[in-house]
């Protein structure tokens, strides 16, 4: 008998598409973003695409290092609280601590994206609920996926980072390290 939900192929294991967010400030941070980014896919989340690395004013605290943030479209068959788990994970094993919010931190990972989801519980939103305000997420995002839009967004990636109501600074990353440019 034929399905009424025909929609989605039950045989294909459902992989959204998710956009994460990499941000560091303290220690080498240029090695962290990578460390993370290996962390990541020994998840099991398939990195498809990273982009350049930022290097950024801090917003909110303002007492504090430059951060290098970058972005990553990947796809995962974790559901969307075991993702924030896995993330969580990495954080740890990685040994950073994070003081108090928006501050310094070693590494910080959020869920910017989780395909067309939206998610809003007490310990995960989704879209991430401040990626909107933030250059140091629309400039990486609006690099890998200009055309990007959630169904909640107004505009895509790149029309939302035009009119980004952020001053705070982000100049693209230049690695003093030549054999492994930023990408
Ligand atoms: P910050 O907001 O400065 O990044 P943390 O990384 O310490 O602070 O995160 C604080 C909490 O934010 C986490 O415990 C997590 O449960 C929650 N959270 C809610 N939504 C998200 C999301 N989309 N990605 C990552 N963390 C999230
Ligand atoms: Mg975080």
């Amino acid at each position: 008998m034929r399905s009424f939900v025909a929609a989605r192929d039950y045989n294909k294991p459902f992989m959204p598409k998710v956009y994460i967010a990499l941000g560091s400030n303290v220690g080498d941070r240029e090695a962290n973003l990578r460390r993370a980014v290996q962390l990541i896919e020994q998840y099991g989340i398939v990195v498809a695409r990273p982009s350049s690395l930022y290097e950024t004013e801090p917003v909110g605290y303002l007492d504090q290092s430059w951060f290098l943030n970058a972005a990553l479209e990947a796809t995962t068959d974790l559901a969307a609280d075991q993702l924030l788990a896995a993330l969580r994970a990495i954080e740890s094993q990685m040994g950073s601590s994070k003081p108090f919010r928006n501050g310094p931190r070693l590494i910080d990972l959020d869920i910017l994206l989780y395909g067309d989801a939206v998610i809003d519980t007490p310990t995960l939103q989704v879209p991430h609920p401040r990626m909107l305000q933030r250059n140091f997420v629309l400039a990486p995002l609006a690099e890998i996926a200009p055309q990007l839009h959630h169904p909640s967004w107004s505009g895509t990636a790149a029309e939302l980072y035009a009119k980004s109501p952020d001053r705070s600074v982000v100049r693209k990353y230049s690695s003093p390290n030549k054999e492994h440019p930023s990408s």
